[in-house]
């Protein structure tokens, strides 16, 4: 008798916060597919501090496409919520605190331009002087959250395990055909490659710019520190439970290794030392990768020479944020109901 394995429509290597996202929309939009994923390889999304916030960056700038990407973010996470009955995504405000009287007023003047002041309070809010520096007073950032990425991650990985819809595994030698592709004697119409940094060793898609960014994270505990709200003056300060935080990051273009240095423990302990006034025990301390291109726009797409290889990624340091968005975008885009946006769509890349 001759057995006959099914045919999935797609294979999707890597789950990570974009393979995993993108494999809970697809399944629940009716696709068959399996998911590969090889643990403890670097997975930037396993120490991501799970900030979302639409203001970023050394200019604090209003981020690419932020009204369409925080519109569908606060839709998808608590509706996944819903569904799998597990929370792991919290409302929580950010404070930048400004450096400058000079910055207080230029922020001031910000809250005229529409588009951008719908994301913020114009008031400096000054916090707690016996526990930080804060001479200027700070910025209240609207719209932001915070989600624990661990917990998210498990969650949609035992919904794929119940579907009996991953494996952990490496993928090496795909074979790719004109109509098929084949890993372990399984076979997909096509291919999804989520491998966060690995695409840069990827042979279909390592020609792509990318530009990873090797990052550390401190695990700190404070007591009687704010832990409602995430504070940002040159470092993130992000709460997690009881009287643990996460400090973070530094940003290394240099280091190729997902290892921890005292560089990094340094920069980051000297910040924090710097700006709060209680004291603090480093717990922990954990680097990663973050799958960053060379215009800090996502690879979306469909490999120039293979009808069946495509590719989600390059999520740089805002996968949290972005993956709900363009997963939405890619699978209209692979269904043939819609484009990628022209900026992060790989046909971009000559
Ligand atoms: C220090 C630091 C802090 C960060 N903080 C934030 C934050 O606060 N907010 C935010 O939005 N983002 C943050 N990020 C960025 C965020 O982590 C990334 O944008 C996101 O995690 C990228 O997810 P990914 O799934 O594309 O890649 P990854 O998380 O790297 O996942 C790729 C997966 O593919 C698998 N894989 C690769 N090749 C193969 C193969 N051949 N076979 C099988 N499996 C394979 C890997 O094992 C891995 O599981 C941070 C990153 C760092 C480093």
């Amino acid at each position: 008798m001759v057995i006959f394995a099914p045919m999935f429509d797609f294979f999707v290597i890597g789950a990570g916060l974009s393979g995993s996202t993108l494999a809970w929309r697809l399944i629940n939009g009716g696709y068959k597919i399996k998911v590969f994923d090889k643990p403890k390889l670097n997975i930037s999304s396993n120490i991501a501090g799970g900030i979302i916030n639409p203001l970023t960056g050394k200019r604090t700038a209003l981020t690419w496409k932020a009204h369409d990407i925080f519109d569908e973010l606060h839709k998808f996470y608590p509706e996944t919520e819903n569904k799998t009955g597990i929370s792991f995504f919290k409302l929580m405000p950010t404070y930048k605190l400004f450096e400058s009287r000079f910055e207080q007023n230029e922020w001031l003047n910000k809250s005229a331009e529409k588009n951008y002041n719908c994301f913020f309070e114009n008031i400096p809010e000054y916090l707690d002087q016996s526990k930080i520096n804060n001479p200027f007073g700070s910025l209240l950032i609207k719209e932001t959250a915070k989600l624990d990425v661990k917990k998210y991650l498990n969650t949609l990985h035992n919904f794929l395990l119940n579907q009996n819809s991953i494996e952990f595994c490496m993928v090496e030698n795909l074979k790719i055909g004109n109509n098929s592709v084949t890993f372990n004697g399984e076979k997909a119409k096509a291919v999804i490659y989520c491998d966060g940094t690995f695409a840069t060793q990827n042979h279909y898609f390592s020609y792509l710019p990318h530009k990873p960014v090797h990052g550390e994270v401190l695990e700190v505990e404070i007591e009687n520190f704010y832990n409602d709200r995430m504070i940002n003056k040159g470092i993130f300060i992000i709460p997690q439970y009881k009287n643990k935080y996460i400090v973070g990051s530094t940003y290394n273009w240099n280091i190729k290794e997902t290892v921890t240095t005292q560089n990094g423990r340094d920069e980051l302990e000297k910040k924090l030392f710097n700006l709060i006034k209680l004291p603090f025990k480093i717990v922990n301390h954990f680097a990663g990768i973050r799958p960053s291109t060379n215009d800090r726009r996502p690879f979306l797409g469909k490999h120039p020479g293979y009808e069946n290889v495509f590719i989600f990624g390059g999520m740089g340091s805002k996968g949290v944020s972005l993956v709900p968005y363009l997963s939405k975008v890619f699978i209209n885009y692979i269904s043939g109901k819609g484009k990628i946006p022209s900026e992060c769509d790989i046909s971009r890349i000559k």
